[in-house]
């Protein structure tokens, strides 16, 4: 898969791409990564990208020509002609739609993403009309340009495309993913085998891990994970995976694939709660 991300700031993802998982994808040829520098496409002097924005107000706005030239430099067919399942130009912009991890699964399935980077007031809209399929935020808040919107895309993204990740099914048993009637039997425990995880997380937030040593500052691990039952265990894990899901993101649940075990323990804590 490959990225390209049009940017005033090419140096500011150096490092972002030399770590961890992204480097490893990238020194394994699964996905590349390449940055433009907008004022290459620029023919004054000054190298000018921005200008005043038309009807007054504050900042400056991104203009449309060294954007439309570095786009149409970069190869990608046409927005007319585009094959939006195999390419995407997207705009990163607080007023797009927001960025998730089945927007994530979708953009893993291109061959091709093209990430155009605002800055100052945002981009002129033409840019937006003439050539992008989407605009995409990453949260609901104003960063200062597109820079580390595009390297959140890029990193969820990369992470789903197969091979990435030494463990598929990492992926596979994360917060937000998929439901198990979704996985493939592949990722299911063997009889005896390890829990992989919740049984999928189905829209559920992850449950909480642990590691050695077993008793930290006084704090020792649930004993149900060093006991070896595995179904306790996977209960257990869906269990925290609820509550955590109820505290923090209660709006998950509306969607969440739930059983009716899953709905009595959330009603049992949710008595308890109100008891107190
Ligand atoms: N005037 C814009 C508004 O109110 O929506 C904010 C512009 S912001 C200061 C500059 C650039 O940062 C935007 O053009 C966009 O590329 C990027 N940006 C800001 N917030 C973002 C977000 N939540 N998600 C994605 N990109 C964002």
């Amino acid at each position: 898969m490959r990225f390209d991300i049009v940017t005033i700031f090419p140096e500011f993802f150096t490092s972002i791409f030399a770590h961890g998982v992204m480097r490893r994808a990238i020194a394994n040829g699964l996905v590349s990564v390449d940055c433009h520098d907008l004022r290459n496409f620029t023919h004054d002097r000054h190298r000018t990208v921005d200008d005043r924005p038309f009807g007054g107000g504050e900042g400056m706005v991104l203009k449309p020509e060294p954007l439309t030239e570095a786009i149409e430099s970069l190869g990608v067919t046409p927005k007319s002609n585009r094959d939006t399942g195999r390419e995407s130009v997207i705009l990163l912009s607080a007023q797009g739609a927001s960025f998730t991890q089945p927007v994530a699964s979708r953009l893993a399935t291109l061959d091709r993403v093209v990430l155009i980077c605002g800055r100052y007031e945002g981009v002129d809209e033409r840019v937006n009309i003439l050539h992008c399929d989407q605009e995409l935020s990453i949260g609901d808040y104003v960063l200062s340009g597109g820079e580390l919107a595009a390297a959140v895309v890029i990193d969820a993204t990369m992470r789903l495309i197969p091979g990435v990740l030494g463990n598929e099914a990492s992926s596979a048993y994360e917060s937000f993913g998929p439901a198990q009637s979704d996985l493939t039997a592949q990722f299911s425990p063997q009889g005896g085998a390890p829990p992989l995880s919740t049984h999928g997380s189905g829209g559920l937030l992850d449950y909480p891990h642990y590691t050695r040593p077993a008793d930290f500052r006084g704090l020792a691990i649930p004993d149900v994970l060093a006991g070896g039952n595995h179904d306790q265990i996977r209960r257990w894990r869906r269990e925290r995976a609820l509550e955590k899901t109820l505290r923090n993101r209660p709006d998950l649940l509306e969607k969440a694939d739930l059983s009716a075990e899953d709905h009595r323990f959330l009603r049992s804590i949710q008595s308890q709660e109100s008891e107190k």
